[in-house]
């Protein structure tokens, strides 16, 4: 059996503990709607996502993340606010963001299982805090055309 450098297998695991984290507390909010989130979830998202998860919780708060929902397949993509006024990145939240910091921190250096916006778009989609708006898919296509060309 070969070994792994130590920091190859980590976000990995990472990606599976929130999976699961995300996973209890949607179970959590579906038999208790109006609860606060509890705070060993609340904890263990902290853990698992360090300083992007405080930041992800400021952009679920400003407001504004929309959900699109294509109308064929039902695949989801989110579009979240930067932090500059109009600046808006378009996001799969297990796979893609458009920022620098998903491309650096997460694909470049592995140092982060997922950019702010990805995390602010898992937790507003699991809080019920986005718009939700149906397209046709090829509207999806065409987003993601015009932010990742
Ligand atoms: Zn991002």
């Amino acid at each position: 059996m070969s070994a792994l450098p130590e920091g190859a297998a980590k976000p990995l695991n990472i990606a599976r503990a929130a999976d699961a984290c995300f996973a209890d507390l949607q179970a959590y909010l579906e038999d208790n709607p109006h609860a606060e989130v509890p705070d060993d979830i609340l904890a263990s998202l902290h853990m698992l996502y360090g300083k992007n998860f405080a930041k992800a919780l400021e952009v679920v708060d400003g407001g504004g993340i929309v959900c699109f929902v294509g109308e064929q397949t039902g695949r989801r993509v989110y579009k979240v606010p930067g932090r500059r006024a109009g600046d808006t990145y378009i996001v799969f939240p297990a796979h893609y963001c458009a920022c620098q910091s998903f491309l650096f921190d997460v694909v470049g250096r592995g140092e982060a299982v997922a950019c702010k916006h990805q995390l602010a778009a898992r937790l507003a989609s699991v809080l019920g805090r986005t718009a939700v708006s149906r397209v046709p898919d090829y509207s999806i296509a065409h987003m993601l055309l015009e932010h990742c060309a």
